[in-house]
């Protein structure tokens, strides 16, 4: 089966998410304060050996680089395509970056990226698989289910 979605005038479209986390990505994107249509589609088959893949199109909505590191924590492995006029004019792959700079808190109430308001914080990727990043002040290590709480909200 095929399933074919309207072209849209401007907007993202949001491909190659892994099947079922289309819903998780909207929640990063702020679903409730986005005005202009969204399409989600829900494990839709994938090109590569009969794998699930969940795909997004949002109309008027471009992506901000935090949301992009967001993403990168939710959708590894998507790809994001930027719409104008109808054209695909840039394309870009969420990957997960080596560094995370103020798009989560550290787990430790007594670090300084917590109590100095000036002071970003900062993680540094130690693993990708699962997702593991280590806190560049306190040392802190924040593990891939505590980060999928903080980007979700
Ligand atoms: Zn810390």
């Amino acid at each position: 089966m095929s399933l074919k979605v309207d072209v849209i005038g401007n907007g993202t479209v949001i491909d190659h998410i892994p099947g079922g986390r289309g819903l998780l990505c909207l929640k990063v994107l702020g679903i409730e304060s986005i005005d202009s249509p969204v399409i989600l589609l829900s494990n839709v088959s994938s090109n590569n050996k009969g794998g699930k893949k969940d795909l997004i199109k949002i109309e008027d909505r471009f992506l901000t680089p935090k949301e992009h590191n967001k993403l990168a924590i939710i959708a590894p492995g998507a790809t994001v395509n930027i719409i104008n006029d109808t054209h695909v004019t840039d394309k870009r792959l969420i990957s997960v970056p080596e560094k995370f700079v103020d798009v989560i808190c550290c787990t430790n109430p007594n670090c300084v990226s917590n109590t100095e308001s000036y002071i970003s914080s900062s993680f540094a990727v130690e693993r990708k698989e699962p997702l593991e990043v280590r806190c560049s002040y306190c040392d802190r290590v924040v593990g891939a289910k505590q980060l999928l709480r903080q980007v979700i909200g």
